[in-house]
């Protein structure tokens, strides 16, 4: 089975891109919804996350996200080190969810796959490409955070241009640029390579 990874920076359209297609028929797993749902599900995962910010982190089974936050943002090794929990626990929940999938292709939607290395075990790279004052006004409608909560997380991502050189086949989501055509096209090539991959 074909895997196509599908990244992009803060904002760019990754999701909406996998929503289209998931309505083809296209599985997809969203690597940051893993990484949430495995945060309070996962117990190995739990344990190391209450071993590193304490047992009050949890209350009820549910992590207290506003306290992790204010912790990581404070001391930069301790979000190195919350990351190298949640990583290799993502992946795995990521590799197990693919062996179930009986498509032609599925897809991986993350922010992180060039930074991780982990596009080495992806088959495709997609990059969605938006210029950055879109995706700064998109982030904002979308969360209701400030400018400068979304500049934050932009300056913590690699370069955008850098990462779309990495990428396989690049998706264009400027709100000028027609999106379908794009996704049914890329689709369409996909197809084809999953077929002669069989
Ligand atoms: P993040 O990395 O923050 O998860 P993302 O790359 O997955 O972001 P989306 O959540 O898909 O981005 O898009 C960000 C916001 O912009 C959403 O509210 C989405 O509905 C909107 N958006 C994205 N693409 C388009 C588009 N082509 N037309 C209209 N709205 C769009």
């Amino acid at each position: 089975m074909l895997k196509v990874g599908i990244t992009g920076g803060i904002g760019s359209g990754k999701s909406t891109v996998c929503q289209v297609f998931e309505t083809l028929g296209i599985p997809v797993f969203y690597a940051d919804r893993a990484a949430k749902y495995l945060m309070e599900n996962d117990a190995v995962l739990v344990d190391g996350i209450k071993l590193l910010f304490g047992v009050d982190t949890y209350k009820a089974g549910k992590i207290d996200r506003e306290k992790v936050a204010s912790i990581v943002f404070a001391k930069p090794d301790m979000l190195e080190k919350l990351n190298a929990l949640i990583h290799p626990a993502t992946v795995r929940y990521g590799q197990q969810w693919m062996l179930k999938q009986t498509s032609p292709y599925v897809i991986k939607e993350a922010a992180i796959f060039f930074e991780s290395g982990t596009y080495k075990d992806m088959d495709v790279m997609v990059g969605v490409s938006a210029p950055q004052t879109l995706r700064i006004w998109r982030t904002i409608g979308r969360d209701g955070i400030t400018q400068e909560k979304v500049l934050e997380r932009i300056a913590n991502q690699m370069d955008e241009e850098e990462k779309m050189k990495r990428c396989d086949y690049v998706v264009i989501n400027d709100d000028e640029t027609a999106l379908l055509p794009q996704i049914l096209q890329l689709h369409k090539e996909l197809l084809q390579k999953a077929n002669s991959v069989k």
